[in-house]
């Protein structure tokens, strides 16, 4: 069972994704874009109720209701289809349309929330209804219909993992994004060309990774692995960690952590070009995925030993007494928080000093620390 990201909540923005402008959780957008399968998994549970879509998400204990009021209806009671549950509840009373009464009345018989302060959160149904606190194991099962555990699930799903890294992998593995070539048939004049470099059909074989783009990118990265010769094909390559010890061993980690990562924002970057008309670079995308996985090892207890002096030596960090440290501090864009490790001070929210600003409070990560945030150092 994954030790972190038990609850992933919609809001979804991260330190890593600080250049999205409007954060759409878009891994959870893929899980919803496979509606007929995954859709029954996901349900809302409501806190404040602001991030959760009255229409399009799961939270009520009806299922879906831009299933059961038509389109029209719902705009001529200017109930559009950025409607939050926060907005349709009043002194603990529903604000439905008073001629929805006889129309709808199911809507009456949904219990109202209790709103509190708290961010709603996304749970988990299994396949036996049950609702629980995301958990990457369970997940799995329900996912793959109980089917007796292939030997790459745990190249995907360790207790370390992050749950949106290994929950794309588990799809692009699987075959099972949303990719142009599937769309074809329903839509035949759609642009097939991979997003990343316009030269062969966007597919998971192209995207992950023979895509000339994609490929650079990891080529870039590979050097940051002890492995040579590694394929650019990532059944190939999980094939290959499959067959390598699953441990605590610092590598171990770190391979899964840069596979992951890597088909993660080789995503990413394939689904902005497509819906934002963002580009990265090479150089870029391969920074982005480099600090993630240094944040995600500066979080690591380590004891000393080669295989650890190693990475600190390729992953740009030094090793201090059981964990990493940063090297090197001077002016720029650094992360604070995970339980003031990374940065030799506490900052706290909105704090201006002289020589740091902190430029954005972020409390939503993939990570066990309460306070985290960017800090510019001028
Ligand atoms: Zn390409």
């Amino acid at each position: 069972m994954g030790q972190m990201g038990y609850v992933v909540k919609l809001k979804g923005r991260s330190i890593w994704d600080m250049q999205m402008e409007n954060s759409d959780s878009w891994g959870w957008r893929q899980l919803l874009a496979l509606r007929d399968k995954e859709k029954p998994h996901v349900a809302h549970v409501i806190g404040n109720g602001i991030n959760t879509s009255v229409w399009f998400d799961n939270w009520s204990s009806i299922g879906y209701l831009d299933q059961m009021v038509t389109r029209r209806d719902r705009f001529q009671a200017r109930m559009g289809d950025n409607l939050k549950v926060a907005h349709i509840i009043l002194d603990n009373q529903w604000k439905w349309p008073d001629e929805w009464r006889l129309k709808y009345p199911a809507l009456y018989s949904i219990d109202v929330p209790v709103l509190t302060n708290q961010d709603d959160a996304i749970v988990w149904v299994s396949n036996d209804g049950k609702r629980s606190k995301y958990n990457t194991d369970q997940v799995w099962n329900d996912l793959s219909e109980n089917k007796p555990k292939v030997k790459w699930h745990r190249v995907i799903w360790f207790p370390q993992a992050t749950p949106k890294h290994a929950f794309i992998s588990c799809l692009a593995v699987q075959n099972r994004l949303v990719t142009q070539d599937k769309l074809q048939k329903w839509y035949p004049t759609l642009r097939l060309n991979s997003a990343l470099c316009d030269q062969e059909v966007d597919s998971h074989e192209h995207l992950f990774f023979r895509c000339i783009f994609a490929a650079k990118v990891w080529n870039l990265l590979k050097r940051k692995l002890l492995f040579k010769g590694l394929s650019n094909n990532l059944y190939r390559i999980i094939d290959l960690l499959s067959a390598y010890p699953f441990s605590k061993n610092i590598w171990s980690v770190i391979n899964r952590t840069v596979v992951a990562a890597m088909v993660y924002y080789i995503w990413q970057e394939r689904n902005w070009r497509i819906f934002k008309g963002k580009k990265r670079s090479v150089q870029d995308l391969r920074g982005t995925i480099e600090q993630f996985v240094r944040v995600k090892l500066l979080t690591f207890k380590v004891k000393r030993s080669a295989a650890v002096i190693k990475a600190g030596e390729l992953w740009d960090l030094t090793w201090d007494n059981m964990q990493f440290q940063w090297n090197g501090f001077g002016p720029g864009l650094y992360l604070y928080g995970f339980n003031n490790k990374v940065f030799p001070f506490a900052v706290k929210k909105g704090e201006v000093t002289k020589e740091y600003m902190l430029i954005r409070p972020d409390s939503n990560l993939d990570t066990n620390c309460n306070e985290v945030g960017i800090v510019l150092r001028m």
